[in-house]
């Protein structure tokens, strides 16, 4: 599939270096610490760096941080590592709005001088309804004309800690009469006694989004700024904040349209239920589309950078199915992982002719068509292991693997018939005596075609593993969009797939057991799979996940 080569961010940026308006690209990826990554940063993520390296500027990464309550050292590690791992680097060290925070306080002071802001003591519940709303314009605060030297005063002591929690804000003063709500005298200061992961106890008063984003952006000297379609709305606020006060930068923020992906949830908050809840084995569970649950799942950054690459940027709507992730990741471990054969569920196969002139092991490639990957021997015995779905006792029409009577080439070996069916007292076929065509061995049999090929195990040298099979987590497309009788959106837990995650054990080839975790494989005809990242060890029982099933399982 052709990749888009240009979207309107870059027509942007082509125009401003064109113009001189820039000289070089500087772009920035602030997440907030309250949450793990998902597939939705990933696109912002690979969007913000892949820009900066494509045109040779540079990105930097900026820990959004200016809700304390909700934000944890954790939290910010695992965004280092999801960023590093998905193969970007940052400009410098990581950066955070509380680096700020003696800035944005200075612009505050600022502002108060300017007669533009305001300390206001409504209440919460007051100021929602001076507010307005898309009708109904707002009414000016109470407080609105307060001298700047009472607001100075009264700003000092919040910061000192004078009043308590949420009983005053800092506003800025623009229009309540304006068709945009953020326009309506927006808080930029609350008072919020809770330690800050950075600053610790320093602050009691924290500055809103709207107020310290466009701040830092200027003050790192961003040139675009970009975000998700809901700030669309904001952008005024932006560009005010930035004309209202004394900084020579004004960034240009962009908006694009968010990824939502089905069957999968982008968000958070969301998330953080799923884990608290328990309801996913962690934030890095398989299931979950949070960059550390993908890799662990077996995903590859290129993979997912593929995937951000199709989906596109534009600020239409990016409704993605699952399936177009998982295409990208299947091409790029296509060619990236050694193939190995394992039986996932497992029927015995007695070779009764074996000492007919069967000897020693083949040899067969790691890959068809990368050499350098090497060889294994794969060893045959009497006892072999072949999947169940293999072998049919009233096949379908056109059914090229074995049958009562039939035959079928062992991949990589010598074509077997099958003579009898050996079942157990409920009727269940427990084993399958067949015998080898010894002249088979790399040729094909004399005087008849034998089509089909199916992979095996031979069971004296298999061994165990466990193995994780994973499906989508939700048996609905959009689970959190999903209304009842009410008009009111259903819990979307109530949509969780309980048979998203089966564990089942396996015979693999014995030369996996050495791998390291995240040791990425092909299980021929069977699909890509990965071993754990925790819980597999070099040496001990392997533990694989399924990364994601081969297009078409059947194909030779
Ligand atoms: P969430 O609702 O999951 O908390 P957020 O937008 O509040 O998402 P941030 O940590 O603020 O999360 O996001 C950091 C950057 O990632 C922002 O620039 C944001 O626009 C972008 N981003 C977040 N979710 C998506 C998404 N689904 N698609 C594209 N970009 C996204
Ligand atoms: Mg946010
Ligand atoms: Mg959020």
């Amino acid at each position: 599939a052709a990749l888009p080569t240009s979207n309107f961010v870059r027509q942007i940026i082509d125009a401003d270096l064109a113009s001189g308006k820039h000289q070089a690209v500087q772009t920035r990826f602030p997440p907030e610490p309250n949450g793990y990554l998902h597939i939705g940063h990933a696109k912002s993520i690979c969007l913000n760096f892949g820009l900066a390296g494509d045109y040779n500027g540079l990105c930097n990464l900026r820990m959004d941080d200016t809700n304390p309550e909700k934000e944890e050292d954790e939290y910010a590690a695992a965004i280092e590592a999801d960023v590093s791992w998905l193969g970007f680097q940052w400009n410098g060290k990581v950066r955070h709005t509380s680096d700020y925070f003696d800035q944005l306080h200075g612009y505050a002071i600022e502002l108060i001088k300017a007669g533009k802001a305001f300390v206001c003591d409504l209440n919460a519940e007051e100021m929602r309804e001076h507010r307005g709303d898309f009708q109904k314009p707002g009414r000016n605060s109470p407080f609105r004309d307060r001298s700047v030297e009472e607001n100075l005063d009264l700003f000092e002591r919040m910061k000192n800690g004078e009043f308590a929690d949420g009983s005053k804000t800092l506003r800025l003063k623009i229009d309540m009469g304006s068709p945009n709500l953020n326009l309506r005298d927006p808080v930029f200061y609350r008072i919020k006694r809770a330690t800050h992961i950075k600053t610790g106890d320093k602050w009691c008063i924290y500055p809103m989004y709207d107020y310290s984003h466009c701040i830092s952006d200027a003050l790192e000297g961003i040139t675009h700024s970009l975000c998700t379609l809901e700030f669309e709305d904001h952008r005024p606020l932006y560009d005010w904040v930035l004309d209202n006060i004394t900084i020579a930068a004004h960034p240009q923020q962009i908006e694009f349209s968010r990824l939502e992906l089905l069957y999968s949830i982008t968000s958070k908050r969301k998330l953080n239920q799923l884990v608290t809840e328990n309801l996913v084995s962690g934030w890095d569970d398989p299931r979950l589309t949070t960059i550390s649950g993908m890799r662990r799942r077996g995903y590859s950054p290129a993979g997912i950078r593929l995937f951000a690459q199709r989906i596109g940027v534009s600020k239409g709507e990016n409704i993605i199915d699952f399936s177009i992730l998982e295409g990208a990741v299947r091409e790029t471990l296509e060619t990236e992982s050694p193939r190995v054969i394992a039986v996932l569920n497992p029927i015995k196969v007695t070779l009764t002719n074996f000492e007919a002139g069967v000897t020693g092991s083949r040899s067969a490639p790691f890959h068809p068509h990368h050499e350098e990957m090497g060889e294994r021997d794969i060893p045959i015995s009497p006892t072999l292991w072949i999947e169940r779905d293999d072998f049919a006792e009233e096949p379908p029409k056109g059914w090229q693997r074995l049958t009562l009577g039939g035959e079928v080439r062992l991949r990589y070996s010598y074509v077997i018939k099958c003579d009898e069916v050996i079942k157990d007292a409920n009727g269940e076929i427990v084993e399958l005596k067949c015998s080898i065509d010894p002249k088979t061995l790399g040729q094909n049999p004399e005087g008849r075609k034998v089509k089909g090929v199916i992979h095996w195990i031979s069971a004296e040298h298999a061994i165990e593993a466990e193995v994780r099979l994973y499906e989508r987590l939700f048996t609905e497309p959009r689970p959190d969009a999903i209304r009842g009788d009410d008009g009111q959106y259903l819990d979307f837990k109530q949509f969780i797939n309980t048979e998203s995650l089966k564990t089942i054990t396996a015979y693999v080839e014995a030369c996996v057991k050495d791998a390291a975790p995240e040791t990425r494989y092909q299980f021929e005809r069977l699909g890509y799979f990965v071993t754990d990242r925790h819980d597999h060890q070099a040496g001990g029982k392997p533990v694989f996940n399924r990364t994601v099933t081969l297009k078409d399982s059947w194909a030779k």
